[in-house]
C-alpha cells in the first residue's frame, strides 16, 4: 500500500455489529453520518454485519457440514455486510444525504488468496474517490476484499472491519479513522474482571498493537499494526453514545520512566513444549502457517537449538492444541518429549521494562512461580495457571496502574 498525500477533511468511520444491530440503530447511525457531512467532512463509512449476523451465518454452515469449504464460507459471510451496507445507504438517501454502498471488491480492496484470513495487498480506491467527489457518502462493506490472483471474494478474518477501515483511511489519506464499538474505549484491563479499570484517553500505536495481539479484543491486531505503520490516528468510540470521546490511538512512547498502560489477558490457552529432531524448523514453520490460516499467531514462540534437536515452546488457544499436536506427531515429534500445559497468558503493556528492575522485582509478590515470564522493552508476558488469571490480573492492575 502506498501512502497518499492527505485529503482535507476526510474521515473514515467504522460501525461495528452492535452499532447497526437494529433498523433503529441503522437510522441513528445514518443521522450521525449525515451530521458529520453537514459539519464539513467527507465520510467513508465501513459497516459490519448487523448484530451477530456473521455468527448466525457461520452456524448455518456448520449445521450442514463439519468442515465447510473456506471459499464458500467467504461467499456466505460477506453477504452479512452486503445487507447492512445497503440498508445504511438507503437510510442516508432517505435523509436526503446522497450515499452509495460498495462491496470490498467494488471498493478496490485487493487481497491475497487466503480464504478466512486474507491480507490486504493494495487498495485502488478510485471508485470511492469518484463517489466522494460527487458529494456522496461511501458505505463500504467491512472485512472483505477480492484476490487479484484467484479472482475470488475473500474475508480478512473475524473482526476484520477494523482493518478495512484503517486500511482505507491510509489509502485515502484521511485525517483519521473512528471506530464505533460496543465499549466506551480501550480499558486498562478487562472491566468485567477489574472493577477499577479505566478508559485510556490516549495510547501509542505500538502499545495498542501489542495489546490487541495479547488479547484485547477491542481492536483487530492487524488493524492496530497498520495504523502504526501509516501513522493513522484512530479513535475508539461508543456505539451507544456516538458523540462521546473515547480512546485516541496515536503517537509513540517517549518518556524515559516506565509507564504501565494496561494489563491484557487471554484465557483457555496452552503452552505446547517439546523437542523436534529432524527437519525441526520446517515442521514448526508449517505449523505456524497452518495457525495463521486459522487466524492465530502464537504470542509465545521460543526455540532453542540443542545437539539432539530443537526445543520449542509455543502458546496457542486450547481449542487449536489437539489439531496442532496431531500435526506435530505426524511430522516426527517424539511423543515423550511433548507437553501441553493449560494456562492463561497475561501481558503487562508499557514501555521501558528493561530499565526497571524494581518493577520486575515487585512482580514476585504478585505472581508466584509463573509458568513462563518473558521481559521485553514494551511488554511482560506471564503465563500462569488458568485458575490464577483473575487474581493475578487484579493484583497487577492494582499495583502497577491503580
Ligand atoms: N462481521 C464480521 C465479524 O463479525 C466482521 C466484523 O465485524 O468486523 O467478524
Ligand atoms: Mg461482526
Amino acid at each position: 500500500m502506498e501512502e497518499k498525500t492527505s485529503t482535507a477533511q476526510l474521515v473514515v468511520q467504522k460501525y461495528g455489529g452492535t452499532s447497526v444491530g437494529t433498523i433503529e440503530r441503522i437510522k441513528s447511525v445514518a443521522a450521525h453520518i449525515a451530521k458529520t457531512v453537514r459539519q464539513g467532512e467527507q465520510v467513508v463509512a465501513v459497516i459490519s454485519a448487523m448484530g451477530n449476523h456473521t455468527d448466525d451465518l457461520l452456524g448455518m454452515a456448520q449445521s450442514i457440514s463439519k468442515d465447510p469449504p473456506r471459499r464458500e464460507l467467504d461467499m456466505l459471510l460477506t453477504a452479512g455486510e452486503r445487507i447492512s451496507m445497503a440498508l445504511m445507504s438507503i437510510a442516508l438517501n432517505d435523509l436526503g444525504q446522497k450515499a452509495i454502498s460498495l462491496t470490498g471488491s467494488q471498493s478496490g480492496i485487493i487481497t491475497d488468496t487466503v480464504h478466512g484470513n486474507a491480507r490486504i495487498a493494495k487498495i485502488g480506491a478510485f471508485r470511492i474517490q469518484e463517489n466522494l467527489a460527487q458529494g456522496q457518502v461511501v458505505i463500504v462493506a467491512g472485512f472483505q476484499g477480492v484476490s487479484a490472483e484467484s479472482k475470488e471474494v475473500t474475508t480478512l478474518g473475524r473482526g476484520g472491519s477494523d482493518l478495512s477501515a484503517i486500511a482505507l483511511a491510509g489509502a485515502l489519506g484521511a485525517r483519521g479513522c473512528q471506530l464505533y464499538k460496543d465499549v466506551d474505549g480501550v480499558y486498562s484491563a478487562d472491566p468485567r474482571l477489574v472493577k477499577s479499570a479505566k478508559v485510556i484517553q490516549k495510547i501509542s500505536w505500538d502499545a495498542m498493537t501489542l495489546m490487541s495481539w495479547a488479547g484485547a479484543s477491542v481492536l483487530h491486531p492487524r488493524g492496530a499494526h497498520l495504523a502504526a505503520n501509516f501513522n493513522i490516528p484512530v479513535e475508539i468510540r461508543s456505539s451507544f453514545n456516538l458523540e462521546r470521546e473515547g480512546t485516541f490511538i496515536c503517537g509513540r512512547q517517549n518518556m524515559e520512566r516506565l509507564v504501565v498502560q494496561a494489563i491484557t489477558h487471554k484465557e483457555n490457552m496452552v503452552l505446547v513444549k517439546g523437542q523436534l529432531s529432524s527437519n525441526a524448523e520446517d515442521v514448526l514453520g508449517q505449523l505456524r502457517m497452518r495457525l495463521w490460516h486459522l487466524g492465530e499467531t502464537p504470542q509465545v514462540q521460543t526455540q532453542m537449538s540443542r545437539p539432539d534437536g530443537l526445543k520449542f515452546c509455543w502458546s496457542m488457544p486450547k481449542a487449536l492444541s489437539a489439531e496442532s499436536m496431531a500435526f506435530l506427531a505426524a511430522n516426527g515429534l517424539s511423543p515423550s518429549g511433548t507437553s501441553v500445559e493449560d494456562c492463561g497468558i497475561i501481558t503487562v503493556i508499557g514501555s521501558g521494562f528493561w530499565q526497571s528492575p524494581e518493577t520486575l522485582d515487585s512482580l514476585r509478590k504478585m505472581v508466584r512461580n509463573p509458568i513462563l515470564l518473558d521481559v521485553k522493552n514494551n511488554a511482560l508476558t506471564i503465563a500462569v495457571k488458568g485458575t490464577q488469571v483473575g487474581d493475578t490480573v487484579q493484583a497487577l492492575h492494582a499495583a502497577l496502574i491503580g
